[in-house]
């Protein structure tokens, strides 16, 4: 049996990470979950949000499913998700972006993949008071992180039976900073002729992606770029409660929803499980339970095209009766 570290994270975190592994149950496929805590309630018992116990867990097994964990405003934590990045090496966000189901949404046929650079760029957290008036943040980029996240989404691109990769940057501003990872963009990009590239500015990008998104197939971006056009894409398909994604590295991968712990609605039994499931079935794949993921990914199919959803899409089912509905469709 297959350990997997499991981060059910706070707000939503235990409820969306309950009816998940529920579903994954039901399917057929027993995993050993090594359930690891994290966030502001670890805090009091164990003086940080992201105790060493919870990295070596991911270290050992190789593969976590993280559900959101909040993490403390103003009380000098990092982010876990940062640090849980940081500190693995986990180099590549990826955040497929695809319709779904009876999912209504401005256009239909969008299958975006966004593969972000995770490590660097204005997410070092290299920021300075320079006076009373004036702070400065550095926006780092390398030669080794750039390239290798463009020879990630050409590998990706290959794998999935994608066209293009499009290289997305402000190189005609930051012309050393973006210019470099374009660069290097283009020379990753000649060990993969039978890939078409395409390059693009980030505001010409999201301009585009409001007006006509099915013309994009793979976007690889800097952090900061990333994680904005990221959340764009969420939008496109349905929003938050539906957007996958995962953190990727050479040693350990991170499956874990783009959305946060939604405090807002913690508690109520009301939040899209969605994002999770999906991000569980990616990482099903990740790992070659591709029959299991495929049956996962049929029975969610199947509910929503029943007209079965949250309150988030529309609909009146609470995350238990959402999960129950999957689980009679697997
Ligand atoms: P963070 O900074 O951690 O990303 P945030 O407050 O910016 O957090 P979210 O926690 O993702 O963002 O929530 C944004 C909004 O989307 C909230 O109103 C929340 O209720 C809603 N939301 C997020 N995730 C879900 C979900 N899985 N199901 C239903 N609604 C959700």
């Amino acid at each position: 049996m297959r350990t997997i570290t499991l981060i059910n994270g706070d707000g939503i975190g235990p409820e969306i990470s309950d009816a998940v592994v529920k579903i994954i149950e039901a399917a057929g496929l027993k995993i050993d979950w090594d359930l690891q805590t994290a966030g502001a309630d670890v805090i009091e018992a164990e003086g940080v949000p992201l105790p060493e116990r919870v990295l070596n867990s991911i270290k050992k097994n190789k593969i976590a499913l993280k559900a959101p964990v909040t993490t403390p405003i103003g009380k000098g934590f990092r982010s876990v998700n940062v640090q849980l990045r940081k500190d693995l090496d986990l180099y590549a966000n990826l955040r497929p972006c695809k319709n779904l189901p009876n999912i209504k949404t401005k256009f239909d046929n969008v299958d975006i993949v966004v593969v972000r650079e995770n490590t660097e760029d204005l997410y070092a957290g290299i920021e300075r008071q320079v006076d009373e008036n004036t702070a400065e943040s550095i926006k780092i980029i390398t030669r080794n992180a750039s390239e290798r996240i463009a020879q990630f989404a050409f590998e990706y691109a290959l794998k999935n039976n994608r066209k293009e990769v499009c290289c997305v940057t402000k190189a005609n501003i930051m012309k050393l900073s973006d210019g470099l990872f374009l660069e290097c963009f283009r020379k990753v990009a000649q060990n993969y002729t039978q890939i078409n590239t395409r390059e693009i500015l980030v505001d010409n990008l999201c301009m585009q992606l409001v007006q006509n998104p099915r013309q994009f197939d793979v976007l690889v971006l800097p952090n900061l770029y990333g994680d904005i056009v990221s959340d764009l894409c969420a939008g496109l398909i349905g929003g938050l409660g539906v957007a996958q994604g995962a953190n990727i590295g050479l040693d350990c991968a991170v499956f874990e929803p783009v959305h946060g712990s939604a405090p807002d609605i913690k508690g109520q039994n009301k939040a899209n499980p969605t994002a999770l499931l999906l991000s569980a079935i990616e990482m099903l794949r990740y790992i070659g339970e591709n029959i299991y993921a495929e049956r996962i990914e049929a029975a969610l199919f199947k509910t929503l095209k029943s007209g079965i959803c949250t309150c988030d899409l529309g609909g009146m089912a609470s995350t238990t009766q959402f999960a129950d509905a999957i689980i009679k469709n697997l």
